[in-house]
């Protein structure tokens, strides 16, 4: 696995297994097969309602606790130190590695304040947000004793952030990409310049997508819960696109919103 600094000196895989929409009752089976297959950033919600299952399979694997990186997301604005400690108890851990405040819900700087209060007492590692942008990103930033660590938002080839992600930058704030497959929406795995591209390096379309944001320096969390897929998605490591096929995968961008959420 490789691994990028956070702007607080932690280290965090560059690439992810997401387990939305994966039933609680199914989670600890897929999260074991994707810690099998050499997965160590398990990306979950408290919204997903499988923080539960995250947490069995982890101790389940016998992998050490510090070889996995674990993000979970406020999933409200109220009780939020009661929610943290929930979740360290579903997650059946001392600490998490990444909390997210899931998406803007208002007084989302007294949030910020009770996550920071968080990290200095050791039950979170770093915190960041998911789904901000514009002037509730900006409220963040301005008023924050600690720096954002990672933005988690809808990020595929179709929309590619790419004046926000300058934005990022200026903090060094990682752009984590849900949704990195769009879902499959838009065609996006038979998109004809993809799979041009694939052919050449004898690749598939997502093993190409997840490799341009591997070389963008954004971290993908795609989700799969077939074992096959989470192989092929996490078989990008051997090979680099060249400079015009990243060109062409740029100019496939539309800042397109594939969701209508944020
Ligand atoms: P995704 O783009 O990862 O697409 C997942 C779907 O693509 C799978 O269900 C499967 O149908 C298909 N797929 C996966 N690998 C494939 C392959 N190799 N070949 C063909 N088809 C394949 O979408 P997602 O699950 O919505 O996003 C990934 C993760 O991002 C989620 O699981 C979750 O952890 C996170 N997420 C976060 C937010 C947020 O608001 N912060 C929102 C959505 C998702």
């Amino acid at each position: 696995m490789e691994y990028i600094t956070l702007n607080n000196g932690i280290k965090m895989p560059v690439l992810g297994y997401g387990v939305y929409q994966i039933p609680n009752t199914q989670t600890k089976e897929c999260v074991l097969e994707a810690l099998e297959v050499g997965y160590r950033l398990i990306d979950t919600a408290q919204y997903y309602g499988n923080e539960r299952g995250v947490g069995d399979a982890i101790k389940a694997s016998g992998i050490p606790r510090d070889e996995i990186f674990i993000t979970t997301k406020l999933k409200s604005n109220h009780n939020v130190e009661r929610l943290i400690n929930q979740s360290l108890s579903d997650l059946q851990t001392d600490y998490i590695d990444l909390l997210l405040i899931h998406w803007v819900m208002g007084n989302d700087l007294a949030t910020w304040r009770i996550m920071e209060n968080a990290v200095h007492s050791g039950k979170v590692h770093a915190i960041g947000l998911s789904n901000f942008y514009g002037s509730a990103y900006d409220n963040i930033v301005k008023n924050a004793e600690i720096l954002p660590a990672v933005n988690q938002i809808e990020h595929h080839v179709l929309r590619q952030n790419k004046s926000f992600h300058k934005i990022l930058d200026k903090t060094e704030t990682i752009l984590e990409a849900w949704a990195p497959f769009g879902e499959g929406k838009a065609g996006l795995f038979t998109n004809p310049v993809i799979a041009k591209i694939a052919s050449t390096y004898g690749k598939t379309t997502a093993q190409i997508m997840l490799c341009f944001y591997l070389q963008s320096g954004i971290v993908a969390i795609p989700k799969s819960i077939h074992k096959a897929r989470m192989i092929e998605n996490f078989d990008i490591f051997d090979f680099k696109l060249a400079e015009d096929d990243m060109k062409a995968i740029e100019e496939l961008n539309q800042e397109r919103d594939l969701f209508g959420w944020y």
